[in-house]
């Protein structure tokens, strides 16, 4: 089901007046995790501003340590759903288990699962059967045959709004948290008829990197981005703040798109 050979036509997801897939080119901007009414309300108007369509944030963490900051639950995903709403975004949220499903779809506009969940098969299926759209995030080790076949999970089930996500891959290169698979973009999108978007804050670990990555992303041909951006990056509640753009980075990022965008 998310082959080309079976589907030639580009699948284009739509959720009220945003689509996703066949030309153009959607970006979710927000936090790692949803932190109080305040963050969330603030980074959505600034999403918003800049002209970014979804809003993203987690609500549920997977963190490697499980001492670590977790989230804050469905707390989260209630403050997520009232900032979109107020701002006129889309929202996003991480889904963790199969339990959380249904209370993620309640409040989020599209859910998404995570690197550590890839071969969540369990999870997969239950997404299958919700009328959600689902971002479904590459294993971080995972190659592009697994990654389909996990997204075959979903689709099997009876969901066909699944967008890929490249958000980088484990190389034995340290210098970057992970190294983004530029290539990934054109060959999923030959192999599939899926929307791919690009993860490239998670896709290299660093600020200072997710702009040129970004441009390269559009420029290989992604449909989507998604980006994390802060107001305070250097007190936020996981570790990403260092990979996260500042507000006025954001927006800058964002008006060079709408330069780039239309060459594609
Ligand atoms: C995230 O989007 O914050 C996240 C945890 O991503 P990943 O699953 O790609 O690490
Ligand atoms: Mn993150």
């Amino acid at each position: 089901l998310a082959s080309r050979d079976f589907h030639p036509e580009d699948t284009v997801i739509s959720i009220g007046d945003v689509k996703i897939g066949g030309g153009e080119l959607v970006v979710m901007g927000g936090p790692c995790a949803v932190e109080s009414p305040e963050q969330i309300d603030e980074i959505a108007r600034l999403v918003k501003a800049a002209g970014g369509q979804v809003l993203r944030g987690g609500a549920f963490k997977p963190r490697t340590g499980p001492y670590s900051f977790q989230g804050i639950g469905v707390e989260g995903l209630i403050m997520m759903a009232e900032a979109g709403k107020k701002h006129g975004l889309l929202t996003i949220t991480e889904v963790m288990t199969p339990e959380y499903v249904d209370v993620c779809a309640e409040y989020a506009d599209i859910l998404q699962v995570g690197t550590r969940n890839m071969q969540n098969f369990d999870l997969l299926r239950k997404l299958g059967t919700c009328n959600k759209p689902v971002l479904l995030k590459r294993g971080f080790s995972a190659t592009y045959d697994e990654f389909l076949n996990a997204a075959e999970y979903i689709l099997a089930g009876g969901n066909p709004n699944v967008m890929l996500c490249e958000r980088g891959i484990r190389t034995f290169e340290t210098y970057t948290r992970n190294t983004l698979d530029l290539s990934a973009i054109p060959v999923l999108q030959g192999l599939s008829h899926l929307p791919v978007i690009s993860d490239p804050s998670h896709g290299t670990g660093r600020r200072e990197l997710v702009e040129p990555m970004t441009k390269a992303s559009v420029a290989a041909g992604a449909d989507g981005l998604i980006i994390e951006m802060h107001t305070d990056p250097d007190n936020s509640m996981t570790g990403d703040g260092v990979q996260s753009l500042f507000p006025d980075q954001f927006a800058a990022l964002l008006q060079d798109l709408e330069k780039l965008a239309p060459l594609v």
